[in-house]
C-alpha cells in the first residue's frame, strides 16, 4: 500500500479527537514528503541530530514530536522548533529543557513517559514516583516547559489482555493526576500511547495520541 492510502485508512479507523503522529525514523525526506502532501503535518523521530536535519529541509509548517530517549546534551538540537517531547523521563532531562528553552523565551510542551510494560524497560517515570513529584508540586517550578500530559509504550507482545492492563495503568493514572487537583496537573490532557502494533487497543483504553510508523512507512 502506498503512504498516502495508509494514512488515509489509519486515519479513517481513528477517532477524530486522535492525534496521529506518523513516525518518520530512519526513513528518507521523500517518504516524509509524500505523508506530508496527503495532509500529514504530525511527524515523529527518535534522534534529535536526524529530526534537527530533516526540519531543516522540509516544510516549516510541520510539527515535530521527538519521542525516543533524549540524552540531555542533545536537547540543543531542537529546543528551537520541537512541538512536543513524548520522552521526559527524569527531572534532569526537564531542568536542561528548562534551561534551553529560557535562554530563547520559548515555552517547550513535554510528556511524562512512565514504565508500564512488563518487560524491563531502560526509560521512564514508574508511576508511583509520578504521583509524588505532582503532589510535591516538582513541576511547578519550571516556567518554559509546560507538563502535557502522559506517554507510555506497551510490551512488545500480541496478548491484547497483556497490553490492554498496561494501557489502563497509564489511563488509570492520568485520572489519579487530574483528580489531584494539583494546578499545574490540571492542563495534563494528553495521554500518548499506541504503536503500528497495539493502537486499536490503545484507542479503545483512552489514547489521545498514537505513534504510528511501520504501518505508514514499511518496516524498517
Ligand atoms: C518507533 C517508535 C514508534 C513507532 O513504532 P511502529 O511499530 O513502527 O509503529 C512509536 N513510539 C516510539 C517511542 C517509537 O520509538
Amino acid at each position: 500500500m502506498s503512504i498516502t492510502d495508509s494514512l488515509t485508512e489509519i486515519k479513517s479507523s481513528l477517532p477524530e479527537a486522535v492525534v496521529l503522529v506518523a513516525v518518520s525514523k530512519t526513513k528518507p525526506v521523500e517518504m516524509i514528503l509524500e505523508a506530508y502532501e496527503a495532509g500529514q503535518r504530525d511527524f515523529g523521530e527518535n534522534r534529535p541530530q536526524e529530526m534537527r536535519s530533516k526540519y531543516e529541509v522540509l516544510p516549516k509548517d510541520i510539527r515535530w514530536h521527538m519521542i525516543g530517549h533524549l540524552q540531555t546534551n542533545k536537547v540543543k538540537y531542537i529546543i528551537d522548533f520541537v512541538h512536543l517531547i513524548h520522552s521526559v523521563d527524569r527531572l534532569e532531562l526537564i531542568e536542561e529543557i528548562e534551561k534551553r528553552a529560557s535562554r530563547i523565551g520559548r515555552k517547550v510542551d513535554c510528556l511524562l513517559q512512565i514504565h508500564i510494560a512488563q518487560e524491563a524497560q531502560k526509560y521512564g517515570f514508574d508511576k508511583e514516583e509520578i504521583m509524588k513529584l505532582i503532589q510535591e508540586g516538582a513541576f511547578d517550578r519550571f516556567e518554559h516547559v509546560n507538563i502535557k500530559g502522559l506517554m507510555g509504550m506497551g510490551t512488545f507482545t500480541e496478548d491484547e489482555e497483556q497490553l490492554r492492563k498496561e494501557f489502563r495503568i497509564l489511563k488509570n493514572l492520568h485520572e489519579s493526576i487530574l483528580e489531584s487537583k494539583n494546578i499545574k496537573a490540571l492542563d495534563m490532557s494528553a495521554i500518548s500511547m499506541g504503536m503500528s502494533g497495539d493502537y486499536a487497543l490503545a484507542v479503545e483504553e483512552g489514547s489521545t495520541m498514537v505513534r504510528i510508523g511501520s504501518s505508514i512507512f514499511g518496516t524498517r
